[in-house]
């Protein structure tokens, strides 16, 4: 077996020691005699690994008493229904940053009237608005931002606060630096970036906001179902959260948030560097005051040399460097299982690349 460092953008890297971990007691889940996957998630056992990964989350994020832990399915993009389902009642204000928000803010549209609050849409979304240009207008029912910007490569660094609730759609930067939960009102995370496979969403929510919610939704839809019933009101992601609970342990044995944080930047300051010195032949999208500690975004001189770039860096197993079909160019992903030896093999392939062009 040969691994690659794995660039991709999501699904996306996951750690080898928690890969081999699930791949070690896939058959026989804690001596039940039967894999997680052919459990019943009324049972004792699961019951049990499911209040882990909620104390493990609880304990990691310092999450306060009035919050609640969910888990959800349909990914990110079902939350762009849901959040609006539940508490678009009059407007809705939105930070424009990326592809997502944009996304999110359409769903939207279905349940109410949506504004921008502040928008970087006009300049390719290139950065992240500064709160001076924010315009919050009267009977707004939330704001809602997305903290990284996957396919933009640009980052919030410190997060706004406003005196209507703050959400959140943290999926690409999720668990990757820590935060402070009470500055928000609802966080969700899909979890295929940072925290597991596709097919689980984290949902983080104030259980004072679900007294705001709209109660004419079928069950399935409501945030409260899902708070009154432990996630577990139809099947849960059984595997997905399983699997986040791996993560989280494993999080916690490498020094937690904020080393994680520390080892991210680190890794990022190695692969930026090669683009600020390589007199324009790599070119960032994002503004430097904004760049993705996730998602390093960059073109090269022409088309040509972007597809050259991402296939002569496939054949020295550097997989993943293609940018996003929305935007063209390239992109490196660079979520926590991404090592720093990768982040140097990248480093240093791209400035080969650079002196054979
Ligand atoms: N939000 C962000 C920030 C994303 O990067 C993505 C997908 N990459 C989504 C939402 C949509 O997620 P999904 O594909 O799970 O619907």
């Amino acid at each position: 077996m040969k691994r690659v460092y794995n660039f991709n953008a999501g699904p996306s890297a996951m750690p080898l020691e928690v890969l081999q971990e699930v791949q070690a007691e896939f058959l026989d889940f804690q001596h039940t005699g039967m894999s997680i996957v052919e459990i019943s998630h009324r049972s004792a056992a699961y019951q049990a690994m499911q209040d882990d990964v909620k104390a493990t989350l609880r304990r990691f994020l310092s999450i306060p008493d009035g919050y609640a832990v969910i888990f959800m399915q349909g990914g990110g993009s079902m939350q762009f229904v849901m959040h609006a389902a539940n508490f678009l009642k009059r407007k809705g204000g939105y930070i424009n940053t990326g592809v997502w928000s944009d996304k999110a803010m359409k769903a939207a549209q279905f349940f109410g009237t949506t504004y921008e609050v502040a928008s970087s849409k006009g300049d390719g979304f290139t950065y992240i608005p500064s709160p001076d240009t924010f315009s919050v207008q009267d009977g707004t029912d939330y704001v809602y931002i997305t903290s990284n910007n996957t396919i933009h490569g640009t980052e919030w660094q410190t997060y706004p606060s406003f005196d209507v609730p703050l959400f959140c759609d943290m999926s690409s930067d999720f668990l990757s630096r820590p935060f402070d939960v009470s500055n928000f009102d609802f966080v969700y995370a899909g979890a295929q970036k940072n925290v597991g496979p596709a097919g689980v969403v984290v949902g983080i929510i104030k259980e004072e906001l679900l007294k705001q919610a709209r109660t004419d939704l079928p069950d399935m839809l409501k945030y409260q179902t899902y708070v009154d019933k432990d996630s577990t009101y139809n099947t849960p992601p059984v595997f997905g959260i399983y699997f986040v609970g791996k993560v989280l342990h494993w999080l916690e044995d490498h020094g937690g948030l904020a080393a994680m944080a520390s080892r991210n930047k680190e890794k990022a300051d190695l692969v930026y560097s090669v683009l600020d010195s390589s007199d324009g032949f790599y070119r960032g999208h994002a503004r430097k005051d904004s760049r993705s500690r996730m998602n390093v975004t960059f073109n090269l001189p022409s088309p040509e040399l972007e597809a050259e770039f991402a296939a002569k860096a496939a054949e020295k197993g550097l997989i993943g460097l293609k940018g996003h079909r929305s935007i063209g160019g390239c992109r490196a992903s660079l979520y926590n299982a991404v090592t720093l030896e990768g982040c140097q093999a990248l480093a240093d392939f791209m400035e080969t690349f650079r002196q054979n062009h």
